[in-house]
């Protein structure tokens, strides 16, 4: 049986997502910025939360951590590097490493760059990623702690995942990175169309997320730097794609 899915909203653009396994009736929550909209969204659903997976260390994934494990005496899975400055993390891990929420089974991918302890997890079996900050639709996090060719592999890493790969993100940033990534692939005629579907579904107050590995492939120009119409959108034509990648950082940053 498959896990059900629930998104919503936390603060202006933070998502917050539950999985729920009918199977066993266990219930993870991915991070935990803020206490009221999670168990809100638990409430509404009738789950109870056994479990918090935690990408990274910033206050916006992790402020409700204690509370909510507290509260619900629910398992907290967590990268092992940041042990140091993430509270109360119960299963430490690291890349490679697999859990289990209920009957179906997560790895853990090490994904350094927006910071340096930063992990993702992915479901095989159910064709599920949650990527944290690392990669948003048609974008990726900034690099506070790691380096441009950091992200670059890390990024690289969860390009190679099967196209049909759901990608579930920390942010509902995609109608700003898609104006961003327009002005560099403007002749890319999926990015084009994504664009209009994009404006279309923000218009409607809609979220844009999920995404799929497939189309991040087609659209993300980060995930594009390798490409030579990226390269020469930032006049670095024949340059290797990690260089692309952080010249195209750069000029995110300054908007
Ligand atoms: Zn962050
Ligand atoms: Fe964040």
């Amino acid at each position: 049986m498959a896990l059900i899915i629930h998104q919503f909203a936390i603060g202006s653009d933070n998502l917050g997502v539950l999985l729920h396994d009918p199977a066993t009736g266990r219930t993870a929550s991915i991070d935990a910025g803020e206490e009221a909209p999670i168990a809100a969204a638990l409430q509404e659903k009738g789950w109870k939360l056994t479990e918090i997976l935690v990408t990274h260390h910033h206050s916006d994934h992790i402020a409700a951590l204690t509370a909510l494990k507290q509260r619900f005496g629910a398992r907290v899975v967590g990268p092992l590097a940041d042990k140091h400055r993430i509270p109360d993390i119960d299963v430490l891990v690291r890349e490679g490493d697999h859990f289990m929420v209920g009957s179906v089974d997560f790895e853990v991918f090490e994904t350094p760059g927006h910071t340096v302890g930063h992990v993702a997890f992915y479901s095989a079996s159910e064709a599920l990623l949650f990527a944290g900050d690392t990669m948003f639709a048609m974008g990726c996090g900034r690099l506070f702690e790691g380096t441009p060719q950091q992200m670059w592999s890390s990024l690289s890493k969860l390009a190679a995942l099967p196209d049909a790969t759901k990608l579930y993100c920390g942010h509902e940033y995609t109608l700003s990175n898609a104006h961003f990534a327009i002005r560099f692939d403007a002749n890319n005629p999926e990015l084009q169309k994504r664009v209009s579907e994009v404006e279309a579904l923000r218009a409607k107050g809609a979220f844009t997320i999920p995404s799929t590995i497939g189309l991040e492939k087609a659209t993300n120009p980060f995930l594009r730097a390798g490409e030579p119409a990226l390269a020469a959108a930032l006049g670095l034509a024949g340059h290797p794609a990690d260089e692309v990648f952080a010249a195209l950082r750069e000029a995110k940053n300054k908007g």
